[in-house]
């Protein structure tokens, strides 16, 4: 396997074993998961010639990927078992910030401490939008966003570009007021609750402790589903390639925290770095029993 010390990250199985790939997507279905994302968070031109893929092949292959999420839906939903008390599974394609691209923002992914012009931002997501809608996601995930600035971008190039895609844009923030590069997460509540093609937005792999707060604010200033998966709460030390663990333990995150997120005004839980099926598995009963409840 590449995958985990390539610039592409998951991606790179997408080459390596595709069928990895599928039998992951089958396997968090069968979890509970009602919405799956491609292997392309971070697939970029630059990245995948870092493990000898041209750019013709690396665009084949996210075309691919999405086609792979629809053999897994397909295969788990023929099974009548799997439709009992579900709905059919979402396909996101998944979009990275743009730092995803380049090795020389290495470890900036999660402090957005970048800034681009809109055209480069513009540039830098057309390529792989344009490869991830081939097949037809049901919508297009950008996922991990640091920067106010790029999601404007984004949201000025789906209009231009790509009217009849629909996204959802999820910020990582790494405390409880604002995006992980300072920008207010009500502001950018504010501006993604304008964009008509934005139809959910929310925060991903910010750590569990804070999510409450940043769906309040952002409730606060919208009605749109609101998308919550934080990561496990360890923390990557970039410098030294490792995790750290975090001080908050499965229980904090499932029994203390689910419902305080589901009372602020969460419509969507998952779970981001670090997380598995188990703990997918376990926001599926809080989701069932709560649902049951009402
Ligand atoms: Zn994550």
């Amino acid at each position: 396997m590449i995958g985990l010390k390539s610039y592409c990250w998951g991606a790179a199985f997408l080459k390596e074993d595709p069928a990895l790939v599928q039998s992951n997507h089958h396997d968090y279905m069968k979890a509970g998961a009602d919405i799956i994302t491609t292997s392309t968070f971070k697939a970029s031109v630059n990245g995948f010639a870092e493990i000898g893929v041209d750019e013709k092949e690396a665009f084949d292959l996210c075309v691919k990927s999405t086609r792979l999420a629809h053999q897994a839906r397909d295969e788990f939903w023929a099974n009548e078992e799997n439709r009992k008390g579900r709905v059919r599974p979402f396909i996101a394609a998944s979009l990275s910030p743009y730092c995803g691209g380049h090795r020389r923002h290495a470890g900036k992914i999660y402090n957005g401490n970048y800034q681009e012009t809109d055209q480069e931002y513009k540039d830098y997501h057309r390529w792989l939008i344009k490869a991830v809608i081939q097949e037809k996601p049901d919508i297009l995930a950008f996922e991990a966003m640091p920067r106010l600035d790029e999601a404007r971008a984004i949201c000025q190039l789906l209009e231009e570009e790509f009217p009849d895609q629909l996204a959802y844009i999820c910020f990582v923030c790494l405390e409880g007021t604002s995006n992980s590069s300072g920008d207010c997460i009500m502001e950018c509540a504010q501006f993604l609750n304008t964009q008509p093609q934005v139809i959910a937005f929310g925060t991903n792999c910010m750590p569990p402790e804070h999510t409450t707060s940043l769906i309040k604010r952002m409730r606060s200033v919208s009605n749109k589903p609101l998308i919550v998966y934080p990561n496990s709460g360890e923390t990557w030390d970039h410098a030294a390639g490792v995790w750290h663990q975090g001080s908050k333990s499965d229980e904090f995150m499932l029994q203390e925290q689910l419902p305080q997120w589901k009372a602020a005004g969460a419509t969507v839980m998952g779970g981001c770095c670090r997380t598995n099926e188990a703990f997918v598995s376990q926001i599926r009963s809080f989701a069932d029993a709560s649902n049951k409840a009402e």
